[in-house]
């Protein structure tokens, strides 16, 4: 693929439509809304790519989320995530159809999938773009946390295609809307993958992921003992939320499987209820899109409070299991 420089360029036209793939659904129909109002600005179409066994019945979705082409790989070869598989199916279909933009699902197959294309185009690779826009030169911008969640780097392309990668929950699902668009079926020799899965296990997580939970209490070194948890499930339980922790939780105490932050989980809930965090940077560069933050800590300078909407000054040990007796009632 010739790459398309913008310094002196006439190849503008070489390039074009913006092409979306994630192997996590959900996502793809997030960077879908996104997208759609990209390939707008450019006056582009936009496409989506459908890899899978057996998942045709998703394009329509996929169109009324704004597709105007979904590229559809269905191959028995194809029915779980395998990176090179994965790879040839999107290489080929840059090669082919030129793409200007290529939006990649910033998940943990996602990433190196999107860094693997880059390579293989010889372009590069923006990854995790919390924002997305279109400057006067039709470049694609995306914006990412940078430096430890103290900056924000805001990156424009130089060559074509340009390929971002977009974690979940940056951008909300669009409305279905009643159009139409057109299904087109590839036909992709599949690269015989270099590594094989030998075995899957579940991994052992609550019902509801972390990310996806609505409201999280979600505790730091201010718990003394992992039993003390309960606290935390019982006004979790009484919120219909979910428990999350600091990364000391996890990497030093080994009290819980994952945490939140910049180098954890990004979470995106409605109410977010700090309890025992300090609220350092790589903490709150997590939970910024939260709507609500709550803080309980016992020390009032703790920087948590600077991010918080309501602070609570005073011992977890005792305002949970108060703020859930009275919520109880409140909740009936
Ligand atoms: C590269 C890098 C990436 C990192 N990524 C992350 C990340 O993604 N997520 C993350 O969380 N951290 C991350 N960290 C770690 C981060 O720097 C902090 O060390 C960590 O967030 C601190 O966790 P904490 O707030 O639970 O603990 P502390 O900073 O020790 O805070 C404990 C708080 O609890 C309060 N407290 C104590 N007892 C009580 C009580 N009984 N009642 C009420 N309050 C009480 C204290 O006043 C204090 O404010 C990262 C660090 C690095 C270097």
């Amino acid at each position: 693929m010739r790459k398309v420089s913008w310094e002196g360029e006439d190849g503008m036209t070489e390039h074009e439509g913006v092409l979306v793939f994630s192997e996590k659904y959900d996502l793809m129909l997030e960077m879908l809304g996104k997208g759609r109002e990209i390939a707008d600005k450019l006056q582009t179409s936009l496409a989506a790519v459908l890899i899978g066994f057996n998942v045709q019945e998703k394009a329509d979705e996929l169109i009324k989320c704004g597709a105007d082409k979904v590229y559809l790989a269905d191959n028995h070869a194809l029915e779980h995530f395998q990176v090179e598989a994965y790879l040839s199916v999107l290489h080929n279909l840059a090669m082919s159809y030129k793409p200007e933009i290529v939006l990649i699902g910033s998940t943990r197959n996602g990433k190196p999938l999107a860094a693997r294309l880059a390579t293989r185009l010889e372009v590069g690779c923006v990854p995790d773009c919390n924002k997305l826009s279109v400057d006067e030169k039709r470049r694609l911008v995306g914006e990412r946390i940078t430096y430890g969640g103290n900056a924000v780097a805001k990156i424009a392309f130089k060559v074509k295609p340009q390929i971002a990668t977009v974690p979940q929950r940056a951008f909300e699902k669009p409305e279905l809307k009643d159009r139409s668009g057109q299904v087109v079926r590839l036909d992709v020799k599949v690269e015989e993958p270099k590594t094989r899965i030998v075995e899957s296990k579940p991994l052992e997580v609550s019902s509801v992921r972390i990310e996806d939970a609505d409201v999280i209490v979600s505790c730091g070194r201010g718990l003394g003992k992992k039993e003390d948890r309960v606290l935390l499930d019982d006004l979790a339980t009484v919120l219909c939320g979910q428990v999350g922790c600091s990364r000391p939780l996890v990497e030093d105490r080994k009290w819980f499987p994952e945490w939140v932050g910049l180098s954890g989980h990004k979470v995106k809930p409605k109410l977010y209820i700090a309890c025992g965090i300090s609220g350092v940077i790589q903490h709150v560069a997590g939970i910024r899109d939260a709507k609500v933050i709550v803080a309980i800590n016992k020390d009032e300078q703790a920087p948590i409070f600077e991010i918080a909407d309501y602070g609570v000054v005073g011992n977890l040990y005792e305002i949970l299991p108060a703020l859930k007796e009275a919520l109880k009632k409140q909740l009936g």
